[in-house]
C-alpha cells in the first residue's frame, strides 16, 4: 500500500512516529513524512492505528 501524510494538516504531533517509526519520521521537521514506500500488507494494522489515532486526520492511505 501507499501511505500519505498531508503536510497542511498534520501538526507535528509525533503520535504516528511512535506507533510504527518504520513508517513514519518526524526528526526535527515541521510535520511527519514517510519513509517507507510501499509499506508491506504486513504493517496494514500500524497504519491504519496511526490513521485512527492522528489528532488532524492527516495520514491515509490506498491499496
Ligand atoms: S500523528 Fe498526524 S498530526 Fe501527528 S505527526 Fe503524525 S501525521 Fe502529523
Amino acid at each position: 500500500m501507499k501511505v500519505f501524510v498531508d503536510p497542511d494538516i498534520c501538526m507535528g504531533c509525533g503520535v504516528c512516529e511512535t506507533i510504527a517509526p518504520e513508517i513514519f519520521q518526524l526528526g526535527d521537521a515541521i510535520h511527519a513524512i514517510v519513509i517507507m514506500d510501499p509499506v508491506p500488507e504486513s504493517y496494514r494494522d500500524l497504519v491504519q492505528q496511526a490513521v485512527d489515532e492522528c489528532p488532524e486526520e492527516a495520514i491515509s492511505f490506498e491499496d
